[in-house]
């Protein structure tokens, strides 16, 4: 602690030091692993509930540090979002989630959607459409085969700007997604003025729809309120079969989750699920 002056806050400034410290670690691992290309992409199947076919992959971040090993997204992205790394992360992430998606749709002929996670800082930077318009004519992938995750805290930053970027977006022919739907605090109301294609039902109240009735109807209110505005619903942290009945039985659209498919590497993502598309 610097304030000799201010005893009292002494032993705070201890424990405030420690997790200051931390994060300028992380803070400067993240500058390095930025360089030297410490990031790897994982794939998490998203199939249709009623068909059970496949129709797209989210692309969840990996950290796969030299000496520490794995490190989860939970830990770093907060950091990169308040140091504003994410933004160059998220252009690395971009670009990458698109070559592979291209590269899976060219080899078997299908068109796969590819949803990538963006966070608020990024959504907000003055030329993310710019940018996504770019890798989308270097990689020539088809606009509708991106989907971009948002979550609903860019409401509340500017709505007239989210509206009016979402349009943009919109433009391009994107699909865009409102990510842990239910668990932001915003108001509903967006949800008219938003040009958004579907909602992902966030795991907390899919976690509780065998056990709870008050669950069931969260997530029987949320699939209805998709549908009467024709948007598409996914849940998503589905985890065991009888999730799986209900969500089926509730006329979800999508589903994604550990009883499907754990998020996996490029090469085992294609080993399992797009090479026996083939067959
Ligand atoms: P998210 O976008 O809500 O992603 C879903 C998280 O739940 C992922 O964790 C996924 O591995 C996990 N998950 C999927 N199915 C199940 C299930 O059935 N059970 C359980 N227990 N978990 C499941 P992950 O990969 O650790 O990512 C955590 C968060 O980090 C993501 O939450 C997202 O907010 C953020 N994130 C990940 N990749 C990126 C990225 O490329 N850019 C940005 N901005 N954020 C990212
Ligand atoms: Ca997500
Ligand atoms: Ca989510």
């Amino acid at each position: 602690a610097k304030e000799h002056g201010k005893n009292q806050y002494r032993f705070f400034n201890g424990e405030m030091d420690r997790v200051i410290s931390q994060k300028t670690t992380i803070e400067t691992a993240l500058h390095e692993a930025i360089e030297k290309k410490q990031f790897t992409l994982f794939y998490q199947p998203q199939f249709d509930v009623q068909t059970g076919e496949l129709i797209g992959m989210e692309a969840l971040i990996r950290w796969i540090h030299p000496k520490l090993g794995m490190i989860p997204p939970s830990v770093f992205i907060p950091i990169a979002e308040e140091t504003g790394q994410i933004i160059a992360i998220g252009e690395w992430v971009m670009e990458e989630a698109c070559r592979q998606v291209k590269a899976w749709n060219e080899q078997i002929g299908r068109s796969f959607r590819m949803s990538v996670n963006i966070s608020p800082k990024q959504f907000l930077k003055e030329n993310f459409v710019e940018h996504i318009h770019s890798v989308l004519q270097q990689t020539n992938l088809s606009p509708n085969h991106l989907d971009l995750e948002i979550t609903e805290g860019v409401a509340v930053f500017n709505e007239q700007y989210t509206i009016h970027k979402l349009q943009q977006l919109k433009q391009l022919g994107v699909c865009i997604s409102i990510d842990d739907f239910g668990t932001g605090y915003s108001s509903l109301s967006y949800l008219r003025k938003f040009p958004i294609d579907r909602l992902k039902i966030a795991k907390p109240f899919i976690d509780g729809i065998t056990e709870e009735k008050e669950d069931v109807a969260v997530v029987k209110a949320i699939i209805l309120l998709a549908k009467n505005l024709k948007l598409r619903v996914i849940a998503e942290g589905v985890e065991t079969l009888q999730q799986l009945h209900i969500l089926r039985s509730l006329q979800c659209d999508e589903i994604q989750g550990y009883v499907l498919g754990k998020p996996v590497s490029a090469h085992l993502f294609s080993k399992t699920y797009i090479e026996n598309q083939l067959l």
